[in-house]
């Protein structure tokens, strides 16, 4: 099996070359972030992936999460890594000083995260979710809640969930049914949720529930919904865990991947519950936040990619099958195979386009928070609202197609667990589903992000790709120049889907084409990257590293060949062929 290591020639090149690492670290507050310091904390991070947990992960998955009478025991050695993880401050990495944190932008924090993504994604979804109810706490909980509980859930030492799901409320939370009563200055929560990551374990002290509630003369839909503070165990006022609370675990799931990470069924019995922010107001904190959480699981995506190209990679250089096409004798490894290497390059060039538009989407995300100008400070935050559903549903579904693509590169043993391939495909298979599925996803990029606003910031955008289109036609590259005819025919495209969805009246049929937009405004998207990433590499070429530069090109023409291509077909798709999506009666799908 091989090891993980950390993509740093790429992650370096991607932070400096195209998400511009040094303008951010300009920004108020972000001095800490010297190209020196980026440097260290990337070796240090990608030390601690490789050499702890990676170890751990086809372990943990063999082993899975165990629940016995209430409590869930994580694999062997899950505990000490989390305590090191702790110990060595990168749980508090993405957070201000005054709160135990590191200050650092969130482009910094995006590489390591996708080495935790990378190395054992059910280890990392502990500090994410930790890291979500921490900035739900500091968006809207009173100073008593933040002082209480925001300094240890940064150090790590308690840890967070949250607590949407119910059996029927899922995409849809207006169902929501657990219910709040107000009791003096606390609340008495009832009821059941599923699906609840890491909602009991035992690698930490506490454990603080955010939870979805009505109180009982709540409105009914999404405007009764309030957000609550739950912990397993009451604070001591010396910030020692106290009485435990009526909240317990009734039993944990059984699934297709992320087998270490407990996913919970949470039931609380008039458990003590204290308010964060407004009555009735929860799903609005929970949709401020949801830009970090969905961003999130797109760059598991990334990451799973990135670990499915590494191990199909090695397995490639080592299995010995078939002759030489042209030379023939003995039997080769089977990388000489053009086959093979064209899964490859699928993979590595899709995951090297999704990693840079990840990676500029958290530089907008810093500048959206940091930037001296207000004008500035909301341009950057359209940008962010525009990519943050391709990011998650266009990461996540390619993800998933890299990882299948890596078990195929194994053949047989692909689908034998002993590689490993099989487990990142298992894995990566939940991140469509969590946090909005991609249907899901693809109706707030169509109507939030797009009709509602009359096209107006994705427009804003291809205009900044035809100012690329300018750049490119300067280049003499032939690899260049035919990347730039694809891009331009992807732009097109998208520009055309766009105007068809600002005009539509049929939303039916404008939904129907939501996910193939998705998809082509991703692709689309990461061919963007890969421009600016040839041109970039381009231009370092007669002083840089050669070999790198050189395969920089390279991917990125293969990436407008092979992935850029699509783009046409996926327009007519969404649309021409919306309405198809909703020509059968639903009789007429159980005629035959
Ligand atoms: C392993 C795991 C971990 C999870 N962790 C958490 C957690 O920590 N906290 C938490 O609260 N939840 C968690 N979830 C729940 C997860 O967020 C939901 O499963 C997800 O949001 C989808 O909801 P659902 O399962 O009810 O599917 P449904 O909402 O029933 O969706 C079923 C299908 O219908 C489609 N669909 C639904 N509504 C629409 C619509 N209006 N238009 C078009 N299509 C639609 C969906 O896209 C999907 O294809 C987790 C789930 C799993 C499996």
């Amino acid at each position: 099996m091989s090891t993980y290591q950390a993509p740093l020639k790429d992650m370096r090149f991607v932070l400096n070359e195209l998400a511009g690492l040094r303008d951010v670290a300009e920004l108020p507050g972000y001095q800490e972030a010297s190209p020196e310091t980026v440097d260290a904390i990337l070796e240090e991070a990608a030390k601690f992936a490789s050499g702890i947990l990676d170890p751990i992960n086809y372990s943990g998955d063999q082993e899975g999460s165990k629940w016995v009478g209430g409590a869930v025991t994580t694999p062997k050695g899950f505990g000490a890594a989390y305590r090191q993880f702790c110990e060595g401050g990168w749980n508090a990495l993405p957070f201000e000083a005054e709160w135990g944190g590191q200050g650092l932008p969130r482009l910094v924090s995006t590489p390591v995260q996708e080495m935790w993504k990378s190395s054992n994604m059910s280890f990392s979804l502990c500090p994410l979710l930790t890291q979500g109810a921490i900035e739900a706490l500091l968006l809207r909980g009173s100073e008593d809640l933040k002082r209480r509980y925001v300094p240890k859930m940064v150090a790590g030492s308690w840890t967070g969930t949250m607590n949407l799901t119910e059996p029927q409320a899922g995409s849809d939370l207006s169902l929501v049914r657990t219910r709040a009563e107000r009791q003096g200055d606390h609340y008495l929560v009832s009821g059941q949720k599923i699906f609840i990551t890491y909602g009991e374990h035992d690698l930490a002290d506490n454990i603080v529930h955010l939870v979805l509630a009505r109180t009982p003369d709540a409105p009914e839909g999404v405007k009764g919904i309030s957000l609550f503070v739950v912990p397993k165990f009451m604070p001591n006022e010396d910030g020692t865990p106290g009485k435990r609370n009526a909240a317990r675990c009734a039993s944990i799931e059984h699934k297709l991947g992320i087998h270490a990470s407990p996913t919970a069924v949470m039931v609380y019995e008039r458990a003590v519950g204290y308010l964060v922010g407004e009555e009735n107001r929860g799903l609005e904190t929970m949709f401020i936040m949801m830009n970090a959480a969905r961003f999130a699981v797109g760059l598991e995506g990334v990451a799973i990619a990135e670990r499915a190209f590494q191990r199909a990679l090695a397995f490639a250089r080592e299995r010995i099958q078939g002759r030489d096409l042209v030379q023939g004798g003995k039997a080769v490894p089977i990388i000489r195979h053009p086959d093979v290497r064209r899964m490859l390059m699928l993979m590595k060039s899709q995951t090297e386009a999704m990693r840079a538009l990840a990676y500029t989407t958290a530089a907008a995300m810093d500048y959206a928070r940091k930037h001296p100008d207000a004008a500035a400070r909301e341009r950057h935050q359209a940008f962010v609202d525009l990519m943050i559903p391709v990011v998650k549903g266009w990461c996540t579904e390619t993800g998933i197609d890299v990882a299948s693509l890596g078990v195929q590169v194994h053949g047989g043993m692909g689908f034998i667990e002993e590689t490993g391939a099989a487990q990142y495909l298992r894995d990566a298979r939940i991140t469509t589903i969590y946090e909005g599925t991609t249907g899901i996803q693809a109706m707030d990029l169509v109507g939030r992000k797009i009709a509602r606003e009359g096209g107006a910031t994705a427009k804003a955008w291809l205009a900044s790709l035809r100012t690329l289109d300018a750049e490119l036609a300067r280049s003499g590259n032939p690899d260049i120049k035919a990347l730039r005819a694809q891009l331009a025919s992807g732009v097109q495209a998208v520009a055309d889907c766009v105007n068809f969805i600002v005009e539509s009246k049929d939303a039916r049929a404008t939904f129907a084409g939501a996910v193939p937009f998705l998809k082509l405004m991703g692709i689309v998207a990461g061919g963007w990257q890969m421009a600016r990433a040839a041109l970039a590499a381009e231009k370092q070429l007669a002083s840089g590293d050669r070999a790198f530069l050189e395969a920089k090109i390279a991917t990125a023409r293969f990436y407008g060949d092979h992935v850029l291509v699509q783009a046409p077909a996926l327009r007519d798709t969404v649309v021409k062929g919306g309405a198809g999506a909703m020509a059968l009666s639903e009789d007429q799908f159980l005629a035959a």
